[in-house]
């Protein structure tokens, strides 16, 4: 895998790091432990991994693609990344991804977009395009990302691989650099329904050290897959989302979509079309809710603590500094989304912008809570269109939320939810999603359904 990075990364730009020496050096342990009798840590022990540069690692640099961290060398591992390392996982690198995670396409990286490798000229989806353009791109069998909106989800179902987004809380935030607290799921990423289930047990789990992680058992997601993968869906009731499915969306996604219904349908699931009428509203709540928790957790970005500090030649307050520092170090979207959050948490603001917001993700989870009553899970396409030009809708931030209508209902119930990949467009050829969508520590319903789609 490092050979194949030396070799195509120049063009896709997936990865911001490559650990070339500690990733021989973790492969080479896991090597000599099974040549001492020792059992394998994990199934995934000496399995390389491309790790999205937002969760903070000892040995590598930790930027969220910006520019405010660059060099940042974190003193600490997150929980996922300790969990990786105990479980014999070679971490090759840290991947590209929209700064802070905001974003669609992985143009809002600082330090420049990654390709799709399906065709250069195209997005990867974003956030974590580099994740998904690493697996695609053969560069890494495995890979992690985080899921506030969409960041694990859309950038599977138009790189054509599979992302998870699990219950929230199922996966310690514990050093995963915070975006919006109430929203941020790291999950796995594969090219198979299996590997990915595999990736998730080995990362899921209790944390005490993040104060919203579960209490509670890993849902079986491997065993559902394994289960999934005989093909057979008898006694299973999925739920098309009506409201998914309509104006706005690529012919050719809708017609892959359908196709992947009727494959279901053709495994046996019982297939009925439920409605979700406030999912509608969920695109507008999210982009109230995430910049609004972003603009606070952004504060401690303050030119004293981490990376970036401009100006600091004795002449200047800290103030200044600190102005000048966040000017410098912001990239125009993170501002765009502080300045948002800021605007709609101030006093006589709040109740008409936020808590409103709040009120909608209350009727966003009654929606699924009364589908859930009729269906084990609910499907819809990932992402209205297939990936789109580079530069196509950098400039119309309205155009680039759209890609996200479909995934953000789930992060604003809390509830599990992936993409697999459903086939093609007609049009362009291009890959395409299809997303399932479970009940909170349900997890391994989804898995099922996608094992058994797959
Ligand atoms: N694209 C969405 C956004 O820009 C989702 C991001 C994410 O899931 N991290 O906020």
């Amino acid at each position: 895998h490092l050979d194949r990075i030396a070799a195509v990364d120049g063009r896709v730009h997936a990865f911001l790091h490559v650990d070339h020496e500690g990733a021989l050096a973790s492969a080479r342990a896991v090597d000599e432990a099974l040549d001492a009798g020792q059992a394998p840590a994990s199934p995934l022990a000496g399995v390389p991994l491309a790790l999205k540069d937002v969760f903070t690692t000892r040995d590598m640099p930790t930027t969220c693609g910006s520019k405010m961290l660059e060099g940042w060398v974190p003193p600490y591992d997150a929980t996922v990344t300790r969990r990786l390392r105990e479980a014999g996982v070679v971490i090759l690198g840290k991947t590209n991804m929209d700064e802070f995670a905001m974003g669609s396409s992985t143009e809002n990286s600082a330090y420049g977009p990654t390709r799709n490798p399906w065709d250069l000229d195209r997005i990867p989806g974003g956030s974590g395009g580099g994740s998904s353009a690493a697996l695609a791109a053969f560069e890494a069998p495995l890979a992690i990302g985080t899921d506030t909106g969409g960041s694990i989800r859309q950038p599977g179902a138009v790189t054509g691989t599979v992302g998870a987004k699990p219950t929230y809380g199922g996966v310690s935030r514990y050093g995963l650099v915070a975006f919006s607290s109430s929203l941020d799921q790291g999950g796995p990423c594969g090219r198979t329904v299996l590997d990915t289930a595999l990736l998730h047990e080995v990362i899921a789990g209790y944390d005490p050290l993040d104060s919203t992680s579960i209490d509670a058992p890993v849902p079986p997601v491997v065993a559902a897959a394994r289960e999934g993968a005989a093909g057979d869906l008898a006694g299973v009731r999925v739920g098309v989302v009506r409201e998914f499915a309509g104006e706005g969306y690529q012919p050719g996604v809708l017609a892959a979509f359908h196709a992947a219904v009727e494959q279901l349908r053709a495994l046996g699931a019982e297939v009925v079309e439920v409605s979700c009428p406030n999912f509608t509203y969920a695109l507008p709540a999210y982009y109230l809710i995430a910049p609004s928790e972003c603009s606070s957790n952004l504060a401690r970005f303050d030119a004293m603590r981490y990376g970036l500090r401009v100006g600091d030649d004795g002449s200047r307050s800290a103030e200044e500094v600190m102005a000048l520092t966040r000017e410098a170090g912001f990239g125009p979207e993170v501002k765009r989304r502080i300045m948002i959050g800021t605007y709609a948490l101030s006093s006589g603001y709040y109740d008409a912008y936020y808590g409103q917001a709040q009120k909608v993700r209350t009727l966003i989870s009654r929606d699924f809570a009364a589908a859930f009553e009729r269906v084990d899970v609910l499907v819809s396409p990932t992402t209205p269109t297939t990936a789109f030009r580079i530069g196509e809708r950098a400039d119309d931030p309205m155009a680039m939320y759209l890609s996200d209508l479909c995934t953000i209902p789930s992060n604003l119930a809390g509830n599990a939810s992936m993409s697999v990949p459903c086939g093609l467009a007609e049009e362009d050829g291009l890959p395409v999603g299809l997303q399932i969508m479970a009940p909170a520590m349900q997890d391994h319903r989804m898995y099922r359904v996608a094992a058994a789609y797959e």
